[in-house]
């Protein structure tokens, strides 16, 4: 066993602290300078004779079909379209589909892909006690490259659109540094800063697990806003760009008292930004009236407080009732519905995913991978997972005998991107919106070659035929290759920070 003391880790880390001071623009030093690459600039690029599946309900399947992108945009849509000054990619037999939609992703755990799976329940428990270690031991450094690692498994994976619901960066160089990480990857949708966790202890400690729940649980303050200040101005001031500020309710907020709520969320929807989100469950038992949580899964406080709205997003909501969507639905209210991690919530008594059914109630509704420490990144099992999961409830049972393929597609693509409040710019094949595509092989000796475009995509993809990626019209990954990427040297310090970060954590005590 390592045994490292609080002190010997503070002599240890002092280079790294030096380097990740953050400078008097409120800028990190390290993430201004170790930018892992160079915005690539988009080209003009011919898709030549794709079978296109374009999600767009005008356009439906077109094979054999050009798609021209420039300027980060879908320009053209067509046979035989001519362009002499653009790159030609030849797709005979290929499938050409929208860059997926995730709803809900914590994209930092990327990092720690494997430390914990959900296959056992009771090693899964240990759940928030290690992300209440691991947040005190990355430093600034460590968040930008697990940002950025994780922001090229979902764009490897045909993701081009996340929320990322950053929930452990809870010091200023943290945030700006995961925000730029996630950034330098190029991949759109938002990146989504809770205003959360103020932790006092650190590797070598010991600590009360009253003291770090009550850390972990306490609302936002002066301090998570002035972070939000920054972010908003320094690093996502361009609102047109692909990948945005969102902001994430307090984990203190759930069963506050209902002033304090409002207090929180019109302060977060003072920065205009248009996402504000939240994980939402039912509680086990009902908080006092007044607060939020107060009844069901606290809708109904919301709207009584006039809180609710097209700006708010909610993760899983697998216990929310008819009444609760309607509330949703009546005013534009955004859900991210997370089957493959949400299967062993049956265990506790809820109910299965809420995808089918807030769609049947008219609610924006997504999917997303959610933890992706112990879950695959292959987005297709996560697709057909969603289908699935409509089986372990009667009502979803009912919706699912009239799905078709494209139903299913439809949550990480056109309505997916509606929930998440982008389906002008991404989720179909449409001129005019941004170019997040993914070029499928088929070629594979399991791929069917025959029924439509839908019915083999969700049936039949993996993620090794995701041939090509383009985000907002930049190749990054071509050839089944991510485009200037060096996976082995990204592994080797992928593996120096697992050790040094399984190392720290085993040094803090909680009692
Ligand atoms: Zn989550």
């Amino acid at each position: 066993m390592i045994d490292i003391t609080r002190k010997d880790f503070l002599k240890l880390s002092a280079s790294a602290a030096a380097a990740t001071a953050v400078a008097s623009a409120g800028v990190p030093v390290s993430a201004k300078a170790q930018s892992f690459a160079a915005p690539r600039a988009a080209r003009k690029t011919l898709i030549r004779n794709a079978d296109v599946l374009t999600m767009d309900p005008k356009l439906g399947e077109m094979p054999g079909t050009d798609v021209l992108i420039d300027g980060g945009k879908i320009i053209a849509i067509g046979k035989n379209i001519a362009a002499a000054d653009a790159e030609v990619i030849d797709a005979t037999g290929m499938i050409l589909m929208p860059g997926m939609t995730d709803g809900h992703r914590h994209i930092w755990e990327g990092i720690e892909a494997g430390h914990l799976v959900k296959t056992n329940p009771k090693d899964y428990a240990t759940y928030q006690t290690s992300k209440k270690k691991i947040m005190v031991c990355m430093t600034a450094e460590d968040h930008h490259f697990a940002a950025y690692l994780g922001g090229l498994q979902a764009l490897d994976s045909g993701v081009t659109t996340v929320l990322d619901y950053a929930h452990i960066q809870w010091s200023q160089d943290r945030a700006i540094a995961s925000a730029r990480g996630l950034q330098e990857t190029g991949i759109g949708g938002w990146f989504g800063y809770q205003i959360s966790h103020t932790p006092t202890y650190g590797p070598g400690d010991t600590v009360p697990m009253k003291q770090a729940d009550a850390e972990q649980g306490a609302m936002g303050d002066d301090a998570h806003f002035r972070t939000a200040d920054i972010l908003a101005k320094e690093v996502f001031s361009d609102s047109s760009a692909p990948l945005r500020l969102g902001l994430c309710m307090s984990n203190g907020a759930f069963g506050a008292p209902i002033d304090k709520v409002k207090a929180e969320m019109e302060r977060m929807r003072g920065y205009g930004i248009g996402m504000v989100a939240a994980h939402s469950h039912r509680p086990n038992k009902q908080f006092p009236a007044g607060h939020f949580g107060a009844r069901g899964s606290g809708i109904a406080d919301l709207k009584d407080a006039g809180l609710l709205g097209p700006d708010l997003h909610l993760s899983h909501g697998n216990g929310l009732t008819d009444d609760e969507l309607k509330m949703l639905a009546d005013t534009g209210g955004m859900i991210c519905a997370t089957a493959m991690g949400e299967f062993p919530y049956k265990a506790r008594g809820l109910p299965g995913s809420v995808h089918g059914r807030a769609r049947a109630a008219g609610v924006a509704v997504g999917t997303g991978l959610d933890v992706s420490v112990a879950l695959t990144q292959d987005y297709f099992e996560n697709m057909r997972c969603a289908f699935w999961n409509l089986y372990l409830d009667p009502e979803g049972v009912a919706l699912a005998k009239d799905y078709k393929s494209a139903d299913t597609l439809d949550f990480t693509t056109a309505l997916g991107a509606k929930a998440l409040r982008l389906s002008d710019e991404t989720g179909t094949i449409t001129i005019g919106k941004r170019a997040d595509l993914v070029l499928l092989r088929t070629d594979r000796y399991s791929f069917a070659i025959m029924g439509s475009l839908a019915d083999r995509v969700l049936n039949f993809a993996q993620l090794p035929d995701v041939d090509s990626v383009w985000a907002s019209g930049k190749a990054v990954k071509r050839n089944g290759q991510m485009i200037g990427v060096n996976w082995a040297t990204i592994k080797a310090r992928l593996h120096s920070i697992q050790e040094r970060l399984e190392a720290q954590t085993a040094t803090i005590n909680f009692i």
